[in-house]
């Protein structure tokens, strides 16, 4: 096998590229590569393949982390599960797409079932939104759908009540039919789902009114969906059987739920941790003291800070932030609190005398190596 590329390399970007920048650069190859535009092109699938590998490593925070850290060996030396290209399969590639493409493209990208099934509903795709404390604790969500809904009058069958199935008279009741055709190799046999029955070997003699057969009419139904706490933005909740029902009795589809995440106004997300930016007061800085910091749970916990303490400092409140999805990983993220240090804009004469009276006390005077370390620390999460 050919040496792996890096996945950086791969997406064209820069190791400190940004979530988004990953992400955009991962749609653009994506759609350039999809199989649906090269029909039977394997170099282009290859690509396609090798760019879903990378943006799957480089899009979660964690994976990228151990990525930049290990390489493609992992840190056992072994290989990485979950890394290798063998563990990705087309449909885990197709599913990624609720990530980047949001709703659109669904219609010329989605893909028919990827498991035929005589008569199976098609799948529904929704959007829900949900707030950070609805990931924290999971959410029940109640949705009106127009769908495919088994017809009542005829309780799926197609037929009229009392009318019998018989024999289709094309296929004999195989449900295939097998064309025989002269080709420069000879008589060559092909076979295909019988255009009449198609594939169930049975027709109806008298077709149900109210749908004309197939078993299913238009309708409306309320469906509630749980979503389990600690999902993120562009994950996909799969409901099975939930979709649009099967014609004449087949087994309906799933509804797929698109997660996308709202802004919160408190915390900002990373992976299962929370971040909060603390703007400290000038002298409990200096003097130390407690402060209330707010939880995803709409508590306050007391936190003692320390004399002294610097701008750009990082505390971290353990299993404070948010769940992992089920399966996922185990246990809570945590609460990280970001500390900066709030200057005044405006002083009154007094408080200007006070702050001038320490202008020049030997304690007040920063160093440059200070300096820099703060800046440097400060732009992991600015940038
Ligand atoms: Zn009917
Ligand atoms: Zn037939």
């Amino acid at each position: 096998m050919a040496q792996k590329r890096d996945y950086y390399e791969v997406l064209g970007v820069a190791k400190t590229a940004s979530e988004d920048e990953i992400k955009k650069a991962y749609r653009q190859i994506a759609i350039k590569y999809h199989p649906d535009r090269n029909p039977g092109d394997k170099q282009a699938e290859e690509k396609f393949k090798e760019a879903a590998e990378a943006y799957n490593v480089l899009h979660d925070p964690q994976k990228r982390q151990r990525y930049d850290q290990f390489g493609f060996e992992g840190p056992m030396g072994g290989g990485f599960d979950g890394f290798g290209a063998t563990s990705m399969n087309m449909d885990d590639i197709f599913s990624m797409f609720g990530d980047i493409f949001g709703g659109h493209g669904f219609g010329g990208f989605g893909r028919q079932s990827a498991r035929p099934q005589q008569n199976r509903g098609s799948d529904l795709r929704l959007k829900v939104k949900l707030t950070l404390e609805e990931v924290n604790q999971g959410v029940t969500k109640k949705f009106k759908l127009r769908k495919d809904v088994t017809c009542t009058h005829c309780h799926g069958t197609g037929a009229e009540s009392g009318s019998t199935h018989e024999t289709c008279p094309t296929c004999h009741g195989s449900g295939i039919i097998t064309h025989t055709t002269q080709s420069i190799f000879g008589m060559m046999q092909t076979q295909g789902v019988c255009p009449t029955c198609h594939g169930e070997g049975k027709i109806i003699k008298n077709k149900c009114k109210n749908c004309g057969g197939t078993g299913i009419t238009k309708g409306e139904e309320v469906v509630e969906i749980n979503i389990p706490a600690g999902v993120a933005d562009g994950m996909i909740v799969n409901v099975p059987g939930k979709g649009n029902a099967g014609q004449r009795g087949g087994i309906s589809g799933d509804i797929q739920v698109f997660i996308e995440e709202e802004d919160h106004d408190t915390f900002v997300r990373d992976g299962n941790d929370l971040i909060y930016n603390l703007l400290l007061d000038f002298p409990t800085a200096t003097l130390g003291g407690e402060v209330d910091i707010p939880t995803i749970e709409g508590k306050n916990l007391k936190v003692k800070i320390d004399s002294g303490t610097q701008p750009g400092k990082t505390m971290r409140l353990r299993n404070k932030g948010l769940p992992s999805v089920q399966g996922y990983g185990s246990g809570r993220g945590d609460l990280v609190i970001n500390i900066s240090v709030y200057v005044p804009k405006t002083l009154s004469s007094d408080e200007r005398k006070a702050i001038e009276s320490f202008k020049n006390s030997d304690n007040f005077k920063g160093d440059h190596q200070t300096k820099a370390s703060i800046f440097n620390r400060f732009k992991n999460y600015f940038s």
